[in-house]
């Protein structure tokens, strides 16, 4: 076996584990592969041992790979990288997921330009959880208005949230900013009457007990598949 065949088994063990300790089904939460940095034949080597959502954070470098692995029928792509206006067009063309939503008029040029034909757009906002000035994402306090924002576009699906905790805060800090981002989506799903809003995207290599001990659907796990990273994404 090669060494991310074996760390995707390894993930999906501690995915297990931490579903049953959490009373779930581990059926209820995906594996997303975090590929920035890393070459197509390392997507490719995942991809050949079952993997099928990659997540990147940058579209340049992401249209490579999804170019570079067009032979692969089934693979879904999710850009989870801050997204500007101008660059909307090769997102909604390209992508299926796109986690990094903090603005409506993004979402609606990404709604109208996804192709005819083409499933729509599953989108999650991202929110500040830890409130940091300098983070993206929206507000916690601003995530039901924007949710109403995109509730009825045409060429787009809102799905969910996706956070990124600060890293440095510790366990019980993290696990409790896990579980407001679930208060938050139980609070957009009591404002907008939609039931595709099923999506926790939160919980990365280090901490993905905690989030699915708070209901992540989502899991973005990179380092604990790749290896680390020679540059940082942001
Ligand atoms: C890089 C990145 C990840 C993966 O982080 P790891 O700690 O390597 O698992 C997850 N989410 C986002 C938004 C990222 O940029």
């Amino acid at each position: 076996m090669t060494s991310i065949a074996e760390n995707l088994e390894k993930a999906a063990t501690r995915i297990r584990s931490a579903a049953e300790e959490a009373g779930r089904d581990a059926q209820g939460v995906r594996l997303l592969a975090v590929s920035k940095t890393k070459p197509a034949s390392m997507l490719r080597e995942a991809a050949g041992a079952g993997q099928t959502a990659f997540g990147e954070n940058y579209i340049q470098e992401a249209l490579e790979k999804i170019e570079a692995l067009s032979d692969l029928p089934d693979l879904e792509w999710h850009l989870i990288g801050p997204l500007q206006s101008n660059k909307t067009r090769l997102v909604a063309e390209h992508f299926h997921w796109v986690h990094s939503i903090d603005r409506a008029k993004v979402a609606r040029r990404l709604s109208e330009q996804r192709p005819e034909g083409m499933t729509p757009l599953n989108l999650c906002i991202q929110v500040n959880i830890d409130d940091e000035p300098s983070k993206s994402g929206v507000r916690p306090e601003e995530v039901p208005g924007l949710a109403q924002a995109l509730s009825g576009l045409e060429g787009c699906r809102l799905r969910g949230l996706m956070a990124i905790p600060d890293p440095a805060n510790p366990p019980p800090v993290q696990r409790e900013r896990f579980r407001e981002l679930a208060g938050l989506l139980a609070e957009v799903r009591r404002g907008v009457d939609n039931e595709d809003l099923d999506t926790l995207s939160m919980g990365m290599s280090d901490d993905l007990e905690a989030a699915i001990a708070e209901g992540a659907t989502i899991l973005r796990l990179g380092t604990a598949l790749f290896g680390p990273r020679d540059y940082e994404a942001q």
